[in-house]
């Protein structure tokens, strides 16, 4: 599955009914790019004005092509190319109105997975023709990126024996086999064996040959992301994060952010941060990547907003340690407190807003206390993080001081706790009426500005925002 988020994906579509269904892919898949017919279409990512040609080009560069279009006209497109199997891209055909999840090639590239990726979007069952496929759960030709198949001429005949009823059993660590439905039994005669690049126990040639065995090679993926979990719930996690987390060897971040996508966990290992040293373990996380695992440093809401992102950053270029240069690093983002809390109330944050931590152990009070008063007099919206701990509980009244120096006690506020987690609270205030014990570290408040509305909703409760006109 970690095969195909890597490659690109190109989504073609013919006619501009077709457009909001391609839009639908393309914002699933970070390197997917809509393709739309010239004078047909319009809003795509890139026009293109002959078909076939941009098909067959798309298609001899390896990219993966999804088809808004019906599968006979992808098929004769491309079928003057199709001589090798083993390099061939996934092609699937969608049925306009997302009712049909065609793969068509590729099953050496996953095309069974993206079809299953993008079945899921329209809620229908993919059309998997391929037997182990289907079988098994598991495409034992299309392994994830971090994994080789050295004797793929020997995986017709392995494979033909399992769906004939053979049993297999596996020898080393294969996490994306682990939910598949494969005949399993220790005695079994098919093998399915892991190696580690550089144990020097698979070479192909040693191999070759033995249909009874197919061998994997694990290869060092170097890979560090950074990524955010959202505030708590796993509908607010990503599709990207998820994936992320799923394919790592290893994940990294405090116990309470770690207890949020335990759920995920197959056989990942874990590092669990104890105290505050954070610098140091963002080394950490670059050291385990540079000895080749895949490590996923998990942050609560966004990791660029007062997180793990920017102390990795900055332990990279104090450091500038040679052996982190080859590492693959991704920054995945999150739903951050602020837009969670935002989404309960309706719209604070519509207009100009900013976003200023409390905490004082990485800035002085000084600096925190002109930034509210200068976005207090800019009347700005503000996002209040980490208003209260145990040890800080002064803070908060003094920015509600400097906070009514220029607004008003009226001034509506957002105090919202827990989101996403068990004990949700959300509750809307004035500033004036803000009190220290309605806040603990794990709330975030909103500030209105000087236009922020509140008004009745039906159901007794309010919402909150603040209108985009400002004049
Ligand atoms: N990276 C996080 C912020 C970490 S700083 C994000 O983007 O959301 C920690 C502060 O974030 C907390 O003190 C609190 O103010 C806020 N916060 C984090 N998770 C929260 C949650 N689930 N509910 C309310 N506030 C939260």
């Amino acid at each position: 599955m970690a095969a195909l988020t890597s490659s690109t994906i190109a989504v073609i579509v013919l006619s501009q009914a077709s457009i909001p269904i391609a839009r639908q892919i393309v914002n699933t898949f970070p390197n997917a790019t809509l393709y739309g017919l010239e004078h047909r279409t319009h809003g795509a990512d890139r026009a293109f004005t002959q078909f076939g040609e941009t098909v067959r080009e798309l298609f001899s560069q390896g990219t993966a092509i999804v088809g808004i279009c019906a599968a006979g006209i992808l098929i004769r497109t491309v079928a003057p190319l199709l001589n090798n199997k083993w390099q061939e891209p996934p092609v699937l055909a969608i049925a306009e109105d997302g009712s049909a999840v065609v793969p068509l090639l590729g099953g050496l590239q996953g095309v069974n997975d993206l079809a299953r990726q993008i079945a899921a979007i329209f809620e229908v069952a993919p059309a998997i023709t391929t037997s182990g496929d289907i079988r098994f759960r598991t495409a034992l030709l299309a392994p994830p990126k971090e994994y080789r198949l050295l004797n793929p001429d020997d995986a017709k005949t392995f494979l033909a024996d399992l769906l004939a009823g053979a049993t297999v059993k596996i020898e080393g660590d294969a996490p994306w086999l682990v939910e598949s439905q494969l005949p399993i039994a220790p005695d079994a005669r098919l093998t399915i064996k892991i190696t580690e690049q550089g144990d020097g126990s698979a070479e192909p040639k040693g191999s070759a040959g033995r249909a009874d065995c197919l061998v994997y090679q694990r290869t060092s993926i170097k890979r560090l992301a950074i990524v955010g979990t959202g505030p708590g719930s796993a509908e607010w996690m990503s599709p990207q994060v998820k994936e992320v987390l799923r394919s790592a060897t290893d994940w990294i971040g405090y116990q309470t952010y770690l207890n949020l996508v335990e759920p995920l966990r197959t056989t990942q290992r874990l590092h669990v941060f104890d105290n505050r040293e954070e610098l140091e373990r963002a080394a950490l996380a670059l050291d385990l990547a540079a000895e080749g695992r895949s490590v996923v440093m998990v942050s609560s809401g966004d990791p660029g907003i007062y997180a793990m992102a920017a102390a990795v950053f900055e332990v990279l270029e104090r450091d500038q340690k040679p052996d982190w240069s080859a590492i693959d690093l991704q920054v995945c983002p999150g739903i951050s407190a602020m837009q969670a809390a935002a989404a309960q109330v309706g719209a604070p944050l519509g207009h100009d807003f900013c976003a200023i931590s409390l905490s004082d152990i990485l800035k002085p009070w000084e600096t925190i206390a002109d930034r509210i008063a200068a976005a207090a007099q800019a009347d700005f919206a503000i996002a209040f993080y980490n208003p209260v701990s145990k040890t800080r509980t002064w803070q908060l009244d003094k920015a509600k001081a400097l906070l009514l120096n220029s607004r008003s006690p009226d001034t509506p506020i957002v105090l919202a706790r827990n989101l996403g987690r068990p004990g949700q609270q959300t509750q809307v205030k004035k500033l004036g009426d803000l009190a220290i014990d309605d806040a603990d570290m794990r709330t975030v408040i909103l500030i209105g500005s000087s236009k922020t509305r509140v008004i009745d909703r039906a159901d007794g409760g309010v919402w909150v925002y603040t209108p985009r006109r400002y004049d």
